[in-house]
C-alpha cells in the first residue's frame, strides 16, 4: 500500500522559472522602491501559510510586484464556498477540488512566469514546520538564504501562534492578519536577531499584544460570522504593503502599530505598538516557544467556514498510494482519483450538514471529512476507510 517517499518529503510542485528580462518590474519607477529595491524584491523568498482569501490576495500582490521566490503552503482543497472572496480560485478548480495551494501556484505561474511558485500540500504544525523549513533554506547555495517574510493567511490562533514561535526563533519578518466578519486585524513582527542585524529596534511579538489564545467559543469565527471578501481584500493588501516594505529594504517604514479595520462602520484604528514590547513575554521575552515546541500529535480539526473536520494521523510514513486506495474505496462510493487526492462521496452516509459526505486523502494520509461537523465520526470514519 505505501511506497518510499521522493526526494522532497513533503510533495512540492514548483515553477522553474525561464531566465529572460524582466518585463513586468514597474515598481522601479517608485522612489519608494527604485531600482536597488525591486532587485531585493528579485531575491526574495516569501513563505504564504494559508492560501484562503487572505493567502490569495497577498500572494497575487506579492507575485504581482516581483517577489522572486514564493512558497504557498494550505492543507484544504478549492470549494465552490470559497470563490466569493479567495481570488485566485475559479469555478473548475472547486468542480475538480484542486488543492489550493496547487490552484493558487497554477494561477500565479500565470500571472507572473519570472516568479517560482512552489505548492506544498499539509497541515502546518510544529512537524512539518522544520521540513519546511528546511525547504526554505534548500537549492542551489547561492539561494540558501531561507524565507525572508512569513505572510500569515491562516484562519486559526494555533497555527498563528505557532508561526509567531517559528518567527522569533528563527529570525523571520512575520505579518499577522485576520479578518472575520467585516472586521480585520494586522501587524507585522519584526523579531529581535532580524532587527539587531538591520540596526532597527525589534516590534512586540504577537503574544507580546495577545499573551493567551482566546478560550474557545469566545470569538466569532467565519463559521459564526461569515467573511466578507472586500473587507479581506483590505487586510490583505495592508499586509503585502508591509511584507513589501520589508523584502525591498524600506525596514523603517514598517508600520509599529496594530491595524484594526472595521469595513461597514467605516472605522480604521493604528494602536501605536512601539513601546508594547514586553520583556516578560513567553516567546520573545523568555525564548519559550511552547506552540513549536509542542508534539504535533494525532488530531481531528474542525475547519474553519468549512462544515468538515480534518483529520490527521501520528505516523508520518512513506506517502500513500493514491491509485490503490481508489480502488479500494470504489465499493463505497464515487471515486475520483487524481495526482494530489483520492475524493471519494459516501454513498451510505448522511451528512451532518450539507447534501453529502466526501471523504477526501491526501498523500500524507491526512484526510478532510466534508458534510461532517463532529470530530469524533470524522475519527471513526476515517478508521473505517482509510484505516486506523
Ligand atoms: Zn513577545
Amino acid at each position: 500500500m505505501r511506497r518510499p517517499p521522493p526526494a522532497n518529503d513533503l510533495g512540492v510542485t514548483e515553477t522553474n522559472p525561464p531566465s529572460q528580462p524582466r518585463r513586468y518590474q514597474r515598481q522601479m519607477l517608485l522612489p519608494e522602491i527604485g531600482v536597488e529595491g525591486q532587485s531585493r524584491l528579485a531575491r526574495a523568498h516569501a513563505l504564504i501559510v494559508g492560501v484562503g482569501a487572505l493567502g490569495c490576495t497577498s500572494a497575487d500582490w506579492l507575485c504581482r510586484a516581483g517577489v522572486g521566490r514564493i512558497t504557498l503552503v494550505d492543507r484544504d482543497v478549492v470549494e465552490f464556498t470559497n470563490l466569493h472572496r479567495q481570488t485566485l480560485f475559479t469555478e473548475s478548480d472547486a468542480r475538480a477540488g484542486i488543492p489550493k495551494a496547487e490552484a493558487a501556484r497554477r494561477r500565479l505561474a500565470e500571472v507572473n512566469s519570472e516568479v517560482r511558485v512552489g505548492a506544498v500540500v499539509c497541515d502546518v504544525n510544529s512537524a512539518t514546520l522544520p521540513r519546511l523549513r528546511a525547504m526554505g533554506s534548500g537549492g542551489t547555495p547561492a539561494e540558501a538564504t531561507g524565507f525572508d517574510v512569513i505572510v500569515d493567511g491562516t484562519d486559526n490562533y494555533e497555527t498563528r501562534y505557532l508561526l509567531n514561535d517559528f518567527a522569533v526563533r528563527e529570525g523571520i519578518p512575520y505579518c499577522y492578519a485576520g479578518v472575520v466578519g467585516v472586521s480585520g486585524a494586522a501587524a507585522t513582527v519584526l523579531p529581535e536577531k532580524w532587527a539587531t542585524a538591520r540596526a532597527q529596534s525589534p516590534t512586540p511579538c504577537i503574544r507580546c499584544l495577545f499573551p493567551e489564545m482566546p478560550a474557545p467559543g469566545s470569538m466569532p469565527t467565519c463559521d459564526t460570522a461569515g467573511v466578507l471578501g472586500p473587507m479581506v481584500g483590505l487586510v490583505a493588501s495592508w499586509q503585502s504593503m508591509e511584507a513589501i516594505k520589508v523584502l525591498s529594504g524600506a525596514h523603517e517604514r514598517v508600520h509599529r502599530v496594530l491595524a484594526r479595520f472595521e469595513a461597514w462602520t467605516g472605522g480604521v484604528m493604528l494602536v501605536d505598538t512601539s513601546s508594547a514590547r514586553d520583556p516578560e513575554c513567553v516567546c520573545c521575552g523568555r525564548g519559550r516557544y511552547e506552540f513549536l515546541d509542542r508534539p504535533a500529535g494525532d488530531g481531528v480539526a474542525t475547519l474553519c467556514g468549512r462544515n468538515a473536520v480534518q483529520v490527521l494521523p501520528s505516523a508520518s510514513g512513506a506517502p500513500l498510494d493514491l491509485g490503490a486506495l481508489g480502488e479500494r474505496l470504489r465499493g463505497v462510493g464515487s471515486v475520483e482519483t487524481t495526482a494530489f487526492l483520492v475524493r471519494v462521496r459516501l454513498d451510505g452516509e448522511r451528512a451532518d450538514v450539507g447534501e453529502g459526505v466526501v471523504l477526501t486523502v491526501f498523500p500524507d494520509a491526512r484526510a478532510i471529512v466534508s458534510g461532517v461537523t463532529n470530530p469524533d465520526r470524522a475519527r471513526a470514519l476515517y478508521a473505517r476507510m482509510v484505516g486506523a
